[in-house]
């Protein structure tokens, strides 16, 4: 990978700054006053993290939250990726605990695009008769969306274009960048 201040280049790809480290910092920052608010204080949140993507916005997250929040966090992983396009297969989910019956589930993504991979997993925790299941992904593709499925909290809409960094790999490469990069060709 080579990087200058507005480029990145990963195997012959261009990849150009779409947000920049402020701006994704600073609407994380709101999206968890905005999480915390929408759950009452009593009660617990069962954030569910969707490696790999997500680690860094998960992290962020927990930073952001007020320190009094009661929360549990925990991570799960599933695949649906393969290069720069969704192949729309969903594989097996790894480390879905059980025990979420009659909890307050939030699952954290890091982007939704044809919305299959949530759906999937939405559906897996419903079986275990949760009390609430709310998503909260950082990027949201609207226009390539192929679910009726609509998150709850959006960090930012984007175009239905291939994007990197911050926890988001091209061929697993990537995911460092503190920006968020677009493809450019
Ligand atoms: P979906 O099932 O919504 O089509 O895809 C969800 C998963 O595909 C995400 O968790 C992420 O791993 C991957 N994905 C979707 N769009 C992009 C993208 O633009 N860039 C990268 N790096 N991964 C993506």
């Amino acid at each position: 990978m080579q990087k200058n201040h507005k480029l990145v280049y990963i195997n012959g790809k261009t990849f150009e700054v779409l947000l920049t480290q402020t701006h994704i910092q600073a609407r994380i920052r709101e999206l968890a006053w905005q999480i915390h608010q929408s759950y009452p204080q009593e009660q617990t949140i069962y954030l569910i993290g969707v490696l790999n993507g997500a680690f860094r916005f998960v992290a962020d997250l927990l930073t952001y939250f007020p320190q009094d929040r009661q929360l549990c966090v925990d991570f799960t992983k599933i695949s649906s990726y393969a290069g720069t396009y969704s192949t729309g297969e969903i594989h097996p989910i790894i480390g879905l605990k059980q025990g979420l019956k009659n909890k307050h589930v939030l699952l954290v993504e890091d982007i939704i695009d044809t919305g299959l991979t949530i759906q999937y997993l939405t559906k897996q925790i419903q079986q275990q008769q949760p009390f609430s299941v709310k998503i909260a992904t950082l990027l949201f593709k609207p226009q390539a969306l192929r679910t009726s499925l609509q998150p709850d909290f959006i960090g930012f809409e984007i175009e239905p274009l291939f994007v990197i960094g911050y926890g988001l790999d091209y061929n697993e490469q990537g995911r460092n960048l503190n920006d968020i990069y677009v493809l450019k060709d």
